[in-house]
């Protein structure tokens, strides 16, 4: 069985990561790196999603010297130039939780007209094993909108203010396999999933 580490300590991106990735590879076994003792706190001081992902999963290899996979994602809002962006997770400050982000988002839009509140999630999901020289980044998107109220209990961060393209439903109000479907993060997991097919032991 294939062993990969998941420098993420997002709970909620984990299961996700588990969700989507033990139904395409039922033979992986992924660990969080919150299961190694004196694992380090990355830093996440890259300029774009890629990068951080980068900046993560090289930081959890080298401590580990196992795969490392590591996302970066966030929301981009056209209106406010890309905002909140890689800032995605500590909009609202260091410490802030999805509410408080979600909270400083609604009131960031409050004034800006329906029709311009285009927006997307993106996720960038980096794949680093030194021992095999590898070192490589795949993307993945959900176009759509966000709203001017919260709907739905379902999923995280901004899922309950985002409706996808074509839909009328929030994130929120869409069940796991159908969010997994269509979210940035389902898309670049299964481009993740064929790499790592072919990766051995
Ligand atoms: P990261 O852990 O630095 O990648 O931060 C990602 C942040 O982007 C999360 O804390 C959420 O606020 C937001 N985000 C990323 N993916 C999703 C999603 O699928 N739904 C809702 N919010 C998300």
């Amino acid at each position: 069985m294939k062993k990969i580490v998941l420098a993420t300590a997002n709970t909620h991106k984990v299961i996700e990561f588990q969700r989507i990735l033990n139904e395409l590879l039922p033979d992986l076994e992924l660990v969080a790196a919150s299961q190694f003792p004196g694992v380090p706190e990355v830093e996440e001081t890259g300029s774009s999603f890629a990068e951080n992902a980068l900046i993560k999963a090289r930081a959890i290899n080298q401590f580990t010297n196992l795969p490392a996979l590591a996302d970066d994602s966030g929301l981009v809002v056209e209106a406010l130039n890309g905002a909140p962006g890689i800032f995605s997770a500590r909009y609202a400050g260091i410490e802030a939780d999805d509410k408080a982000n979600v909270v400083k988002l609604l009131n960031e839009i409050k004034d800006i007209d329906q029709s311009l509140l285009g927006a997307k999630f993106e996720c960038s999901i980096a794949l680093v094993d030194k021992s095999q020289e590898l070192e490589l980044v795949v993307d993945g998107q959900m176009p759509g909108q966000v709203i001017k109220e919260v709907r739905g209990e379902n999923g995280f961060g901004y899922d309950p203010i985002f409706v996808p393209q074509g839909l009328t439903k929030t994130s929120s109000e869409l069940s796991d396999a159908e969010k997994d479907k269509i979210s940035h993060r389902g898309i670049a997991l299964r481009k993740m999933s064929m790499i790592l097919k072919q990766l051995p032991g």
